[in-house]
C-alpha cells in the first residue's frame, strides 16, 4: 500500500487556492448524471450532502437515527473556533494554524491544518447566513470565548448548545435539498458493508433497522462521515449509538486506518458513579473560562470544599501552567487531574474527582451572568448529581470524548480506496495526537461545506466509471456477507448479554489503553481482547430475530467490530514508543511528568492495513515534516 498524501506544492498559505484552481470540474449539466452516497448526517455529513446536492449531484444520505437532526453532533456544547479576530486580541489564520499544530503535539499534517484555519472564517459566515443563533454582545456583534490551548478568544458559541444550533443549520440546508429531490434521505439505515468494484468504492449494504431488510445501494462515490469510535471504551461522553462499524468495514475492505490509538480524554466530565452506569456526561470546556480547578493540598482531606481554606487548596493547573492556567489543553489537564488523584488528593466518592469551582466568578460577575453563559450546563449538572453548582463546586474527572484516529485520508479526504472519501471525526483528521477544544465542529464543517464539494467533483471528473448493477458479483458478495454475519450473531444462544461484553472490553481499554499506557499493560490487553472476542463469538445471547427492530442485534454488530478495533488501538499504542498528545506512554516522560516525544523515530502518521483474518495488520508510515511551525517541545508553562 502506498500512502500518497497529495499535498499541493507551493507556499502553505497558497496551497488550497492553488489546488482549487488545479482541480478538475464537472460541467453543471453533467453533475446530475453522478450519484454520491453519504453515510452520516452529522455536521460533516449533513453539510457535505447539502453542498453536493446544491451543486447538482444526486445524493443518497444514510443515518441510523430516525432523523438526521439527531446525529451525535447535536451534543456539542461549548463552541466552534474561527480565526476572525473579532476580539482584536492578536488572532489570525496563522495563529490558529500554529495553535492547532502545537496542540496536536506535532503529529498532524501541516498543509491540512493550515487549510482548516483558513476555512474557519468562511464557516462562521456560512452559519450566520443560515441563521445559526451564535451568542452576541450587547451591541449585536458576535461574541467569543476562550478554549484550551489558546491565548486568544476565538470560540463562537450558542450558549452550551453550539452543536445543536449548527446542526439545525446544516439540517435545514439538507432538507431543502430533500425538498428539491436532489437528496434522498434514508434514516434508520445502518451501513454494514462497503462495496468495492475494480478497486473503487461503488456502494454500500445497509440494514433497514425497522424491518430488518438488507439493501444494496450503488453510486459513483461513497463518503463516510460516520463520527468517532470512542465508545470502544464503553463509558464515554458519546451518544450511546456512536460506533466504529462503517469505518471498520471500510478498513477490512482496504482503507488504511490512521493513528487508531489517538484518543482524547476530556478533563471535565461528571465522574463515574456506579458499576451499572452506561454513559458519561461532558461538562463543556468552556466552563474553564470562569471555573477554577483545584484539589486539597493534603492527601486524604475529606472536608467538604467550603471548609477547606484558600491556602490549603492547590489550584494545580494555575500553579503548573501559569501562562495557560485553567485553559491548558485537554491532554495536559486530564493527565494533571489523574496525577493529583493518584497522589490521594482526589475528591468525592473513590477519590476520582477534582473541583471545578465558580465561587470566585459568581462573586465577580454575579450568578445571573454565569447563568447567561452556562445556564443549561449548570442545570444538566444539577439534574445528574443533585448538587447545585451555583452553591458547591462541580466535581469532574477525565473521560473518553473524541478519537483523533480514523481512516487515513490524503489532502483530498480520499482514503486508500479510490472513490471512498472520509470527513469529520471519522477520518484521522487534522488534530494530530490531541484535538484542541472547539475544533471538531470546525473540522467537520470545513470538510462538509468547503472541501468535499470540490474533491468529490475532482475525483468524478477525472475517473472513468463503468456502470455497476446489484447483480455484480462484488455487490452480491457484500450482501451475502452481511446476511451471514447477522445470522451468525443470532445463532449462538449463549449466556452473556452484548452489554456485558462491551463493558468488559471498555474496562480493558480504559485500564490499558486509556489516559496512560505502558508496554506491559498493552501486551496484557492484546492477550485479553482476543480471548474476549473468542468468547463473544461462542457465548453471546441475543434476543429477537433479524427481521424486526432489534436493538440488541444492532449493538452486537457494533461490539463485534469494537472487539477488533480495540485490538488495533492497543497494537498501535504499543508500537508508538513515545508519548505525544493524548497518547501517554509511561515509559516516555520528562522528569516532571510531561509527554516525551521521539521525533527521530515517530514523527509520522501510522496507517494500518488489514492483512486478513487472524493476521497481524501491516503498519505503514506517512512521514510528517514541519516547515512553517518548526518542531519544538510543547510547553504551556
Ligand atoms: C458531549 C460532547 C460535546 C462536544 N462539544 C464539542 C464542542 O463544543 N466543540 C467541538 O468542536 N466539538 C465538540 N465535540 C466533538 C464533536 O461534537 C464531534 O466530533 C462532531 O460533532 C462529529 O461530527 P461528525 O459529523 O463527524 O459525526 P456525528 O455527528 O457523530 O455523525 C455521525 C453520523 O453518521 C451516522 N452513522 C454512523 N455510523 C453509521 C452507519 N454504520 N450507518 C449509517 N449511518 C451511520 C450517524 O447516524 C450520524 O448521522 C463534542 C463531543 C461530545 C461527545
Amino acid at each position: 500500500m502506498e500512502l500518497k498524501a497529495n499535498i499541493p506544492s507551493g507556499p502553505i498559505a497558497e496551497k488550497w487556492s492553488k489546488h482549487r484552481f488545479d482541480m478538475k470540474l464537472v460541467n453543471p449539466a453533467n453533475k446530475r448524471k453522478y450519484s454520491v452516497i453519504m453515510v452520516g448526517s452529522g455536521l460533516a455529513g449533513g453539510a457535505g450532502a447539502a453542498s453536493l446536492a446544491e451543486l447538482g449531484y444526486n445524493v443518497k444520505v444514510f443515518c441510523y437515527q430516525d432523523s438526521p437532526r439527531r446525529a451525535h453532533s447535536i451534543a456539542a456544547q461549548g463552541g466552534i473556533n474561527a480565526a476572525k479576530n473579532y476580539q482584536n486580541d492578536g488572532d489570525s489564520v496563522w495563529r490558529l494554524f500554529y495553535d492547532t499544530v502545537k496542540g496536536g503535539d506535532f503529529r498532524a499534517r501541516e498543509a491540512n491544518v493550515f487549510r482548516l484555519a483558513e476555512l474557519s472564517v468562511n464557516i462562521i459566515d456560512q452559519c450566520v447566513a443560515q441563521g445559526v443563533p451564535f451568542g452576541r454582545e450587547y451591541g449585536g456583534t458576535l461574541a467569543n470565548r476562550s478554549f484550551g490551548g489558546a491565548l486568544v478568544s476565538r470560540t463562537f458559541y450558542a450558549r452550551g448548545q453550539t452543536g445543536q444550533q449548527l446542526l439545525l443549520g446544516a439540517y435545514q440546508a439538507l432538507m431543502r435539498q430533500v425538498g428539491t429531490g436532489q437528496v434522498k434521505m434514508f434514516p434508520r439505515r445502518e451501513m454494514l458493508e462497503l462495496i468495492v468494484v475494480d478497486g473503487r468504492a461503488r456502494g454500500i449494504v445497509a440494514r433497514d433497522m425497522v424491518s430488518g431488510n438488507l439493501e444494496t445501494h450503488l453510486a459513483d462515490a461513497v463518503v463516510l462521515a460516520t463520527g468517532g469510535y470512542g465508545n470502544v471504551f464503553y463509558l464515554a461522553t458519546y451518544a450511546k449509538g456512536c460506533n466504529g462499524t462503517a469505518i471498520w468495514r471500510a478498513y477490512k475492505k482496504g482503507a488504511a486506518f490512521g493513528n487508531p490509538c489517538y484518543t482524547q480524554i476530556h478533563p471535565t466530565c461528571i465522574p463515574v458513579h456506579g458499576d451499572y452506569q452506561s454513559k458519561l456526561t461532558l461538562m463543556s470546556e468552556s466552563l474553564r473560562n470562569d471555573g477554577r480547578i483545584w484539589v486539597p493540598k493534603k492527601a486524604g482531606d475529606t472536608r467538604p470544599p467550603h471548609q477547606i481554606p484558600e491556602d490549603e487548596r492547590d489550584y494545580y493547573l494555575e500553579r503548573k501552567y501559569p501562562t495557560y492556567g485553567n485553559l491548558a489543553p485537554r491532554d495536559i489537564s486530564s493527565r494533571a487531574a489523574k496525577q493529583v488523584c493518584d497522589e490521594g488528593r482526589g475528591v468525592g466518592p473513590g477519590g476520582l474527582g477534582v473541583y471545578l469551582d465558580f465561587a470566585e466568578s459568581i462573586q465577580r460577575l454575579g450568578a445571573a451572568k454565569i447563568a447567561e453563559k452556562y445556564g443549561n450546563l449548570f442545570e444538566m449538572y444539577e439534574r445528574i448529581t443533585d448538587e447545585d453548582p451555583y452553591k458547591v463546586p462541580m466535581r469532574i474527572y477525565p473521560a473518553t470524548h473524541y478519537t483523533m484516529g480514523g481512516l487515513w485520508v490524503d489532502y483530498n479526504l480520499m482514503s486508500t480506496i479510490p472513490g471512498l472519501l472520509v470527513g469529520g471525526e471519522a477520518n484521522f483528521s487534522d488534530h494530530g495526537a490531541n484535538r484542541l477544544g472547539a475544533s471538531a465542529l470546525m473540522q467537520g464543517l470545513a470538510d462538509g461545506y468547503f472541501i468535499l464539494p470540490y474533491t468529490v467533483g475532482n475525483y468524478l471528473a477525472g475517473t472513468k466509471l463503468e456502470k455497476v448493477s446489484e447483480d455484480h458479483p462484488e455487490a452480491k458478495a457484500a450482501l451475502a456477507a452481511v446476511a451471514e454475519r447477522v445470522r451468525r450473531l443470532l445463532s449462538m444462544k449463549g449466556k452473556r448479554t452484548v452489554t456485558s461484553f462491551h463493558r468488559e472490553l471498555g474496562k480493558i481499554m480504559w485500564e490499558h489503553c486509556g489516559m496512560a499506557r505502558n508496554r506491559a499493560g498493552l501486551e496484557q490487553a492484546l492477550r485479553k481482547i482476543p480471548a474476549l472476542r473468542e468468547e463473544f463469538w461462542k457465548n453471546l445471547d441475543l434476543p429477537g430475530s433479524a427481521d424486526e427492530l432489534n436493538q440488541s442485534l444492532e449493538m452486537a454488530g457494533r461490539v463485534a467490530d469494537f472487539l477488533e478495533l480495540g485490538e488495533l488501538m492497543c497494537l498501535d499504542a504499543l508500537e508508538r514508543e513515545e508519548s505525544c498528545g493524548g497518547h501517554f506512554r509511561e515509559e516516555y516522560q520528562t522528569p516532571d511528568g510531561e509527554a516525551l516525544r521521539d521525533d527521530e523515530r515517530f514523527c509520522h502518521v501510522a496507517a494500518w492495513e488489514y492483512a486478513g483474518e487472524g493476521r497481524k495488520p501491516t503498519r505503514h508510515v506517512e512521514p510528517l515534516s514541519f516547515q512553517d511551525v518548526p518542531l519544538q517541545t510543547r510547553s504551556y508553562k
